[in-house]
């Protein structure tokens, strides 16, 4: 029943790709605009919806998942003329009487997975970059947050044509009878095994994939960091989402000469921004289900909890937790925590920290703190990261100017901005031949004009 009406749609989806109508850039607009219009219409509703899913507070729902997208939705209407219009590049001396384009051109249908951690965002980001491109799109929420992934796809089926946008809900299974059907793009955000799952589907079509992963972000604190405000960035950007963030700092790396001074500011942060008991805090979200509570919980037993600890099953409540005595060794450094606990490993001199952060997959994210540039310039040239901050946490991801993805296997191909547009577009380049003279050079039979033929290329360089 799934695979006939997957079938289905995909075949209406073709079909109103073929007649044209996604490659007028004013209907674009039009469909970007209504979209925007849609979602603050339902900003209550969407809210609603994540705060059932994550206990999500009110002001991280609307930071992260609705008011991101605006400026993605203005960015892309603003500028999709001038984004598609096609480019004329110069053509080589050597095709004389030539001219060069080269030409946007929307892939087709395509599909977009998407993770329970910023359910609403990252289903709906990629399909503004999707839509700006002029593609069709097939959306598969995450069955995680199952209140979340009702409100997509009631506000989609309510407002757009299937045959333009749809959406398939449902888990596992779902999502493997859609990857059945030959898509012309698949964009997936989630975590770096099944992210493996999607590309070998991907594979049996030849479809082109953007893989959005995960991974252990690095945050380091050098000696000279100003340690408040570090304090201040790094526990918003590790807590917020109760650290269900794939960019969130996943461990620290602090300098020995500051680590004690640091800590105790940290802790004092935390109670700060939580009060004495998080549990009790607004702002503090909780543990999407019981398996990642259970998985997460596991992980407190590498090292020693000097600050949180505390859990509830019954509400899925882990509280802000920090970590000392972690070895490299331990469970907690081997897979991405996404979840509020955060270790602490302290190094002696900078090449120690950056010794232990090359010795892993490369991270979706690095965060340095520092005043000094050397040390700025040592780091970046010395590691390989999806994108970051200098002196902030989780920050880059809300720039439209500012291409967003990973790096192995935190992922590949970027988007947001200009950066989405290009992901879901191929580049079609042409090249315009004069029909003034026709060069006899190029034509058999060549005799003995591959001299010449080796002196212009000298000359061309
Ligand atoms: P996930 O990989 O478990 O699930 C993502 C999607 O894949 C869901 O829609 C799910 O239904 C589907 N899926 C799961 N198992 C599947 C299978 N075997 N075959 C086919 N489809 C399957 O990821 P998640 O748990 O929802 O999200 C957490 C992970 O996502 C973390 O690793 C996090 O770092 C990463 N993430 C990355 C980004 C990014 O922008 N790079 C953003 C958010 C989350």
């Amino acid at each position: 029943m799934m695979t006939q009406n997957i079938r289905q749609i995909l075949q209406r989806q073709r079909e109103f790709f073929s007649g044209g109508a996604t490659r007028d850039i004013a209907f674009r607009k039009k469909q970007l605009i209504l979209l925007e219009k849609i979602i603050r219409k339902n900003e209550q509703r969407i809210m609603q919806a994540l705060f059932e899913d994550l206990r999500k507070p009110e002001f991280e729902s609307y930071a992260a998942e609705i008011g991101i997208l605006y400026p993605e939705i203005r960015t892309a209407a603003k500028n999709i003329h001038a984004w598609a219009k096609p480019r004329r590049v110069s053509t080589p001396v050597l095709h004389f009487l030539a001219s060069s384009y080269v030409y946007q051109e929307p892939y087709g249908v395509t599909l977009i997975i998407g993770p329970w951690n910023y359910p609403f965002q990252l289903t709906i980001a990629p399909l503004i970059a999707a839509m700006s491109a002029g593609n069709c799109a097939i959306l598969k929420p995450s069955e995680l947050s199952p209140a979340t992934s009702g409100v997509i796809a009631h506000l989609i089926s309510e407002h757009f044509d299937p045959a333009y946008i749809a959406v398939f809900e449902g888990g596992v299974d779902e999502t493997k009878s859609l990857l059945e059907e030959k898509f012309d793009y698949i964009f997936f955000t989630g975590g770096t095994a099944v992210g493996k799952v999607i590309m070998n589907a991907a594979a049996r079509h030849l479809t082109p994939v953007t893989l959005e992963l995960g991974g252990k972000s690095p945050t380091i604190v050098h000696r000279d960091a100003h340690l408040e405000y570090a304090a201040k960035r790094i526990a918003w950007g590790k807590y917020f989402n109760a650290g269900q963030t794939c960019l969130a700092p996943d461990y620290l790396l602090v300098h020995r000469e500051i680590k004690e001074r640091f800590i105790n500011i940290f802790k004092k942060t935390i109670i700060s921004f939580y009060g004495d008991d998080p549990s009790k805090s607004p702002d503090y979200a909780r543990i999407i289900n019981d398996r990642h509570f259970s998985r997460i919980s596991a992980l407190m037993k590498s090292g020693t909890i000097i600050h949180g600890g505390q859990t509830d099953p019954g509400t899925r409540y882990i509280a802000p937790t920090v970590l000392d005595n972690v070895r490299l060794e331990d469970p907690i450094m081997k897979e991405e925590i996404f979840g509020p606990l955060f270790p602490v490993i302290s190094y002696e001199n900078i090449e120690e920290a950056l010794n232990i952060i090359n010795a892993m997959p490369r991270p979706l994210a690095l965060y340095l703190f520092t005043n000094d540039t050397k040390i700025e310039t040592l780091v970046l040239r010395n590691t390989s990261f999806g994108g970051g901050c200098i002196n902030d946490t989780v920050s880059h991801v809300g720039s439209t100017n500012l291409p967003f993805g990973g790096i192995g296997d935190s992922g590949m191909g970027l988007y947001h901005g200009k950066a989405g547009f290009d992901t879901f577009s191929h580049q079609r380049s042409v090249l315009k031949r004069s029909n003034l003279i026709d060069m006899k050079l190029r034509y058999p039979p060549y005799g003995k004009r591959v001299n010449l033929l080796k002196k212009l290329f000298r000359i061309i360089g």
